[in-house]
């Protein structure tokens, strides 16, 4: 299925580039649909304007709720059958463009779904606009910026946002094995230095171990040098990979876990359920003040996982046998806790995070006698099902589960613990 993505903008010339390249073949291939609206064809008045002075004063202008509007109410009922659609609001205030989110967008693309770029320019894009399509239930919104820095406009961003997605797309890349070892992928390094002929220029020499032809000698040597070089240039990146610390939660712990809670539920929950819905749910079970009272709770035990001092993940574990009778019927009589939580922010998902935390969270389990755990999955997460698979769980039955207004069916997975 050829995915699509469309760039609003005052300036289309400027995505012009979009036509070279990679990007350009695969367009021309059928592999990707990009088209590039002019946002002034929208403006009603003589002079085809989109901005206006800044309610509260201040320098500059901003752009129009109204014009942005009638856009990308146009654009993206362009595509209306397309049931998954994500926004992008390029702004140097956003969350930061990393290489996961272009997979995660490449993922949505290449599943059919639209990807919507709309390029500010002067101060900014009324902050309306972000919030209006937020709340419309198969639209994701996401301002995210390319950089710490400050540019004129967001075509830049689009470009950049574009090509790191297109060049993703099963088919673009010509060699795909090229995508695994890149700087920024699952080991989290830069990618190690490389060379091609003539094996001496200038007095410099090509390192003999390339040149040996052992395989295994020069996959260590590629690793030392991808992670001597990700510590000299980037030590972020080493200390995002390092090992979490996972302990038991406290009380000043609850603030960050409804964080957590707040910024990976919906990723659990499956693709159609309105965002309405998963929001009440994390407003209502998962806020500070609930977490605060489970974490005071004897039958309650939760473990967090942080890396370089934040928390990045946390489990909760409900003691005792379940109260719902689907689940009593399918888990063993000896089932004594229910693994009710377990998220893991995603930028940490490739990482030893969730792994770790599931080791410490059934250890814990053990520790207080604990023979059995069992947990409800949404059906559709397969990711998660994989990883409590890999973890001992096997599936037991299903249950039903209310989020929102409605009502999911989970498959039920349980573990015994060695006594
Ligand atoms: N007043 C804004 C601020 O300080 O956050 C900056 C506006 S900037 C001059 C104009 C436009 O450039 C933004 O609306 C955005 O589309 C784009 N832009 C600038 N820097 C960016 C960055 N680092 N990442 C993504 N987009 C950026």
């Amino acid at each position: 299925m050829s995915g699509r993505i469309d760039i609003v903008s005052i300036f289309p010339g400027y995505l012009d580039p979009l036509e070279l390249s990679l990007v350009g073949k695969a367009r021309q291939d059928g592999l990707l649909d990009v088209a590039v609206h002019d946002l002034r064809d929208w403006a009603t008045d003589r002079h085809r304007t989109v901005d206006d002075t800044p309610f509260g004063g201040g320098a500059g202008m901003v752009m129009r709720p109204d014009v942005w509007g009638a856009a990308l109410d146009d654009v993206l009922a362009a595509d209306e059958t397309t049931a998954r659609r994500t926004v992008l609001v390029p702004t140097p205030a956003g969350e930061r463009f990393t290489q996961s989110m272009a997979e995660e967008l490449a993922l949505l693309v290449c599943a059919g779904g639209q990807l919507v770029i709309a390029c500010g320019r002067y101060e900014g894009i009324d902050a309306r606009v972000a919030e209006h399509y937020a709340e419309h239930e198969h639209i994701a919104v996401r301002e995210v910026s390319i950089g710490d820095y400050v540019l004129n406009g967001g075509e830049v961003a689009a470009l950049v946002i574009t090509e790191a997605v297109a060049r993703l797309l099963p088919g673009v890349i010509g060699n795909p094995q090229s995508l695994v070892e890149e700087s920024h992928g699952s080991a989290g390094l830069l990618e190690y230095p490389v060379y091609t002929k003539p094996p001496s220029w200038r007095g410099l020499d090509v390192p003999e171990v390339l040149r040996s032809g052992d395989h295994g000698r020069i996959g260590t040597w590629r690793r030392s040098r991808a992670v001597e070089r990700t510590a000299r240039r980037r030590p972020d990146l080493l200390a995002r990979h390092a090992p979490p610390h996972v302990r038991l939660a406290k009380g000043v712990d609850a603030e960050a876990i409804a964080d957590v809670a707040a910024r990976t539920f919906a990723l659990a929950c499956p693709p159609d359920l309105p965002a309405d819905d998963a929001e009440a749910f994390v407003a209502e079970h998962l806020n500070a003040v609930a977490l605060r009272s489970a974490l005071r709770s004897r039958d309650r035990v939760l473990l967090v996982a942080e890396v370089a001092g934040a928390v990045v993940g946390f489990t909760m574990l409900a003691l005792g046998r379940p109260e719902a009778e689907d689940v009593r019927e399918v888990v063993s009589d000896r089932a004594g806790a229910e693994l009710s939580k377990c998220y893991v922010l995603s930028e940490h998902h490739r990482s030893s995070v969730a792994a770790e935390l599931m080791r410490a969270t059934l250890s814990e389990a053990q520790r207080r006698g604990v023979h059995s755990v069992w947990l409800g999955v949404n059906q559709g997460n397969e990711r998660a099902q994989r990883f409590y698979r890999k973890h001992g769980f096997v599936r037991v039955g299903s249950r039903r589960f209310a989020v929102g207004s409605r009502t999911e069916s989970d498959y039920v997975m349980e573990r015994t613990l060695a006594s």
